[in-house]
């Protein structure tokens, strides 16, 4: 074994012990998530058939348990298919906020390096105060607990709507993926930073509007800063008493295709909501696209180190499959050449699993611009799954870096020569035929649903 291995082997199992004696802030609180356990398997079960056929949300690793998130009503019918684990949920659990919060102190909060939300807002507004000429910020709407949806435009000119293409950059969409808010965040900031003394970000930012929305999702990132560190979705209270919708599940394209990319169950880790855009939070994003022009988009996530693109709704290639295969692949190239690590790039519905509702989905289907979702490392559970350090902000953001300038150049050389006014009048018509069919869809699978 790798001495590396071993160390980040030993770094998860003392975090494990540190949520065990609640130095860590896990926590499952009966009443909120009631119907979820947290489950270990030996890893040398078959966890593939596993995966197949119940609906698990992995977790993290240590090489030997393999620590899943799952509805109680599935733990019988896993036993009876003959797997062996353990109930782990106390483990997940905190002593309370209290014991958390002194050793947090002056140390950037409770999730270290790692931005919450008030210190996010704070950075936006003084980025926004300390470059006038550059950037304005922007809350194209609010949380269900009425925090700001924040994006910050960066561009020439960032209080006027000038022909030029936007690029938006978003982040956070799950509570959990703390490292996908600081890369967007830390990419609007170089810009910013390098304006007056790089003639290629200067040139960049002259002719493109550029969206950084870290943070699509603060009430869930507040949760898993303070309750329960591995939440995935909103925070919304459903009607089974069960919290939460997955944003990244809830947007309008081919929103419930099938229950196999989001669940109807709102208790599920992938539940896509009682409608399209029923959540304020993916409505924010819709408003902002309904109101800019965007011509290209990457949603950061975590983990896997993978460069998406659609569909992934179905498996089947997009009409436009080749330019983002050589996108995505243009982008991999430049991630590679920093810290050496691969990104995988593939068509999302065959490199990772399927989903319906997705953002890129949307913003390619309504739209018809490249959309890529962006897994940052690690690769993999062993790695260390949901859980980055805060060593890792930086390396990961340097990585980031080029891609995003070439998409953002390749959006400003591609909508000179195609002309842009087409957009908005192509994106109503298809939404409104879209929207129509995602109504009729909603109205069947609520009728369904009484009868389960
Ligand atoms: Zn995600």
């Amino acid at each position: 074994m790798k001495k590396t291995k071993i160390i980040q082997i030993l770094i998860i199992l003392i975090l494990l012990s540190a949520a065990l004696y609640g130095l860590w802030p896990f926590s499952l609180s009966e009443n909120e998530t009631g119907s979820l356990e947290v489950i270990a398997l030996d890893s040398r079960q078959d966890l593939r058939t596993l995966r197949l056929n119940f609906p698990l949300d992995p977790l993290l690793t240590d090489g030997l348990k393999v620590y899943f998130l799952v509805e109680r009503k599935y733990l019988d019918s896993i036993q009876e298919a003959g797997y062996v684990f353990t109930i782990e949920t106390g483990c997940f659990q905190h002593k309370g906020e209290k014991s958390l919060r002194p050793q947090a102190e002056g140390t950037g909060g409770l999730n270290g390096a790692y931005h919450s939300y008030r210190e996010l807002a704070s950075e936006l507004k003084s980025l926004a105060t300390s470059y006038p000429t550059l950037a304005r910020l922007y809350v194209p709407g609010q949380s269900l607990e009425n925090r700001n949806i924040y994006a910050l435009k960066i561009s020439d000119n960032p209080g006027l709507s000038e022909d030029e293409p936007g690029i938006a950059l978003l982040g956070g969409h799950h509570a959990r993926e703390w490292i996908s808010v600081e890369v967007p965040l830390l990419i609007g900031r170089y810009l910013l930073e390098n304006y007056s003394r790089e003639d290629r970000v200067r040139a960049l930012v002259n002719s493109a509007e550029v969206w950084i929305i870290p943070m699509v999702n603060p009430d869930g990132l507040e949760y898993s800063i303070l309750n329960y560190r591995l939440w995935r979705k909103n925070r919304r209270l459903n009607q089974d008493g069960s919290y939460g919708v997955d944003l990244n599940r809830n947007y309008s394209y081919e929103w419930a295709y099938d229950d196999i990319g989001s669940s109807p169950e709102p208790s599920s880790a992938v539940f896509r909501g009682t409608g399209p855009f029923s959540e304020p939070e993916t409505e924010a994003i819709r408003k902002l696209f309904q109101n800019q022009r965007i011509s290209a988009a990457i949603s950061y996530h975590s983990f896997s180190q993978l460069i998406l693109y659609p569909w992934g709704y179905l498996d089947q290639p997009t009409e436009d499959e080749a330019l983002l295969q050589s996108l995505a692949q243009e982008m991999a190239g430049l991630i590679s050449q920093v810290n050496g690590r691969v990104y995988q790039t593939g068509r999302a519905a065959t490199s990772l699993y399927l989903t319906n509702g997705d953002f890129a989905d949307w913003a390619y289907g309504f739209f018809r611009i490249p959309a890529f979702t962006i897994e940052l490392p690690p690769v993999d559970l062993v790695q260390g799954g949901f859980l980055n350090s805060e060593s890792d902000i930086e390396p990961i953001f340097r990585e980031n870096l080029p891609a995003a300038l070439y998409l953002i150049e390749w959006a400003i050389a591609s909508y000179v020569s195609k002309g842009a006014r087409a957009f908005p009048l192509l994106r109503r018509e298809l939404e409104k035929k879209h929207e129509i069919m995602i109504k009729d869809r909603a109205g069947a699978a609520f009728k369904g649903k009484e009868s389960r």
